[in-house]
């Protein structure tokens, strides 16, 4: 019998890819409630301020089924603190899709299934939050994975090198450059100019991707949905 757990449900939706190397396809998004954390620049309060709503995986599927489309993000808040993603994940593969799993950094991705698309965070000084990364998910990332550096400030950004030069690029085992995932950073543009953030990038000849929000710009005026 395929397992049938409920999982708390933030929004479903149907939208075009806004961030990631997958950007701009279109995308059906299943954003689950909570977050375990809280960060300075968090744009979706409402998953762990509100409620959710309970709905079993199948009506899930039911839902993703409506949209003939390659690609499926999990997202949050913090989508692995919930067991009932495991089944998920292995029935989204099942079914074919793409999927992109978004996860802040500080839950372990062992038990994460193969061929499901990590798109982890490694929370920057400014979150407030960077001292709750599980440092050892980084030898668990492959090829298709994504780490994103969401930066605020110079001080990121200077720590976001820092970390890359010690975790990331300076590996020199072949093994592990070969699982080498791609590296974002991707600005609060509240807080730092996409501009100056992409001159240091170029500056500094950084083999590292600037990553603007695509739903921002085509829909700033919503928060939900997008
Ligand atoms: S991890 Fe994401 S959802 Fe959780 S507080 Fe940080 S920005 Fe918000």
């Amino acid at each position: 019998m395929v397992p049938d757990p409920a999982l708390t449900v933030s929004e479903l939706f149907y939208s075009i890819q806004g961030e990631s190397s997958y950007t701009g396809y279109p995308c059906v998004f299943i954003r689950l409630s909570d977050c375990n954390l809280r960060c300075t620049y968090c744009d979706a309060r409402y998953t762990y301020e509100d409620a959710g709503r309970k709905q079993q995986i199948s009506e899930i599927l039911d839902f993703v089924k409506r949209y003939p489309v390659f690609l499926v993000e999990i997202t949050g808040g913090e989508p692995l603190l919930q067991d009932g993603i495991y089944p998920l994940m292995d029935q989204l593969l099942e079914m074919k899709k793409t999927v992109l799993l978004e996860t802040n950094g500080s839950r372990n991705i062992k038990d994460v299934p193969d061929g499901v698309i990590k798109i982890m965070d490694l929370k920057c000084p400014d979150s407030g939050m960077s001292e709750h990364m599980e440092l050892s998910n980084l030898a668990l990332l492959n090829h298709e994975d994504e780490i994103k550096f969401v930066i605020s400030s110079r001080k990121d950004y200077d720590w976001a090198v820092e970390m890359l030069q010690t975790h990331i690029l300076d590996i020199q085992d072949l093994q592990v450059i070969r699982k080498r995932p791609s590296v974002l950073f991707s600005p609060v543009t509240s807080c730092i100019a996409p501009p100056l953030l992409a001159r240091w990038i170029r500056d500094d000849h950084l083999p590292v991707r600037l990553q603007l929000q695509l739903h921002a710009t085509l829909w700033p005026d919503s928060e939900r949905g997008v």
